[in-house]
């Protein structure tokens, strides 16, 4: 999904907060809008850590199993 809304390429700077636009340029300060790509985020990383120890399983003889 493509997505029009572009934010103030200079925001950080001349913004307290990110300043969007559908324009090429920040109608606040003139700056160049660039694309509003959200932030990367990978859910599937911080559970990484976990299912590679739940792979590790009770193999000491205990098993409960018939
Ligand atoms: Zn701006």
């Amino acid at each position: 999904m493509k997505s029009d809304i572009r934010v103030c390429g200079d925001w950080e700077a001349t913004h307290e907060r990110p300043v969007y636009t559908l324009g090429d340029a920040c109608p606040e300060c003139g700056a160049a809008a660039v694309n509003s790509a959200p932030a990367p985020f990978n859910p599937e990383e911080p559970h990484g850590e976990y299912r590679r120890r739940a792979r590790v399983r009770n193999r000491d003889g205990n098993s409960d199993d018939e």
